[in-house]
């Protein structure tokens, strides 16, 4: 068989991540990220097994990034690629899974800017250059929001006004998707079930934080809402506030909604509440010092934590396991013991050792004997965008073709 190899891209309005995996491989060929594009600063560094290097992107410019890949795709991918994977962040309610880019789409992804204005735009860009670039090939588009279509209503739907709904899109999306149903999947694997089998609590727990019930590989409910501002504390998010908040900072400080805005999405969460960071090593190291802003930081972000997970239990028939992911959650065994110190109602119980975070940082189990699993897997959304365009592309492989009337 051959070993088919995808280019995946993951473009924002100042950066440009990228990519190449092949489909027998876990490790990706080759991967970087150009930065700091839109500035006379840019540069772009790369990493292909144990070459490194740093390449200039003297105008800044996305198309600059996107072409100076050519030339590393040439050099590293040992046959040609079958496809380009865009991840974006919001596809709306018009797609449930992975699309081919035509000219549809790409309307569709521009009818959900509106609901995504820093990232869908950027993502818009990477794909038009990519396709400049890589114009014989699909180009498939891969959606954050898309896993989580199978949420019913009544997790979905906000307690508004119904034209809200209907003529604005005000509902709950999610996001994180293709972490989420990877790690589900993997889980599902690891306890010897299929890949679509098992009911599970996820918390993918990075930059972003967001947590997902899982029913046979379907999203049930999730965290996030309209927008990844919604559910749990985060490094620099607010999570979770009183709707009002937004009135009474109007009202008595006289705070425009820009202002507030920035408040929620960039002075909050981690780096609000810890008057330090927003970076959790930080924290727990400042915690171990006795900083007191530090200590409080990561007692709201867990017990927060927490109680998502526990809400989100009633979505579920069982729990076959928790599973936690994310820089974060794959490396702090303290943020991994002080949130399931909360769930002890649900019988989830930490064995100590298997918790401490071992090198190398493998898919594992670490809970104690008699508790309900709790796993540590490794996220891998490059993988799994690589998969759902393999998938794609054998699905459309195998449909007939279609007669012409
Ligand atoms: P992104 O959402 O940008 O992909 P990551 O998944 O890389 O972010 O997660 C970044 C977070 O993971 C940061 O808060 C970082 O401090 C945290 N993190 C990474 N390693 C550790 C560690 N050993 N202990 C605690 N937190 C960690």
């Amino acid at each position: 068989m051959t070993d088919r190899l995808v280019l995946v891209i993951n473009c924002g309005s100042s950066s440009l991540k990228f990519a190449l995996l092949s489909e027998s491989d876990n490790k990706p060929l080759l991967s970087g990220l150009a930065e700091r594009l839109g500035t006379a600063e840019g540069v772009m560094n790369w990493k292909a097994g144990e070459i490194r290097e740093q390449v200039p992107i003297r105008d800044g410019r996305h198309s600059t990034a996107m072409s100076s890949l050519l030339p590393l795709i040439e050099r590293f991918a040992h046959q040609p690629l079958v496809a380009v994977g865009h991840r974006i962040v919001h596809g709306g309610e018009h797609f449930t899974g992975a699309s081919i880019i035509n000219d549809e789409v790409i309307d569709a992804i521009q009818q959900a800017s509106a609901l995504a204005p820093l990232h869908n735009p950027a993502q818009l860009t990477g794909i038009d250059e990519a396709m400049k670039v890589f114009s014989d090939i699909p180009h498939i588009a891969i959606f954050d929001t898309a896993f989580h279509q199978s949420m019913p209503a009544h997790a979905y739907r906000y307690a508004l006004p119904e034209y809200l709904y209907t003529e604005h899109g005000v509902r709950r999306y999610g996001f994180h998707g293709t972490s989420h149903r990877y790690v589900s999947s993997q889980a599902s694997l690891l306890l010897g079930m299929q890949p679509d089998q098992g009911a599970w609590l996820t918390a993918h727990l990075g930059n972003g934080c967001s947590t997902c019930a899982i029913l046979d590989g379907q999203s049930l409910d999730t965290s996030m809402g309209m927008t990844p501002l919604e559910g749990l504390v985060m490094g620099t998010r607010s999570g979770d506030v009183d709707p009002n908040l937004h009135s009474h900072l109007a009202r008595t400080l006289g705070w425009d909604l820009d202002r507030i805005d920035h408040m929620l999405n960039r002075e909050s969460g981690l780096l609000g509440l810890s008057g330090l960071s927003n970076d959790m090593r930080t924290l727990v190291a400042a915690r171990e010092e006795g900083h007191d802003g530090a200590t409080l930081a990561v007692d709201v972000f867990c017990y927060r934590l927490a109680r998502s997970l526990a809400g989100l239990a009633v979505a579920l028939p069982r729990i076959d396991g928790l599973i936690f992911t994310g820089g974060i959650g794959e490396n702090s065994p303290l943020v991994r013991e002080l949130t399931i110190s909360h769930l002890a109602l649900f019988g989830l119980n930490i064995d100590p050792a298997a918790n401490a975070t071992p090198p190398g940082n493998p898919a594992r189990q670490i809970q104690a004997a008699n508790s309900p699993a709790i796993l540590v897997i490794p996220t891998d959304e490059e993988r799994q965008i690589t998969e759902e365009c393999l998938e794609l592309l054998d699905a459309k492989a195998t449909q007939p073709v279609e007669q012409e009337a």
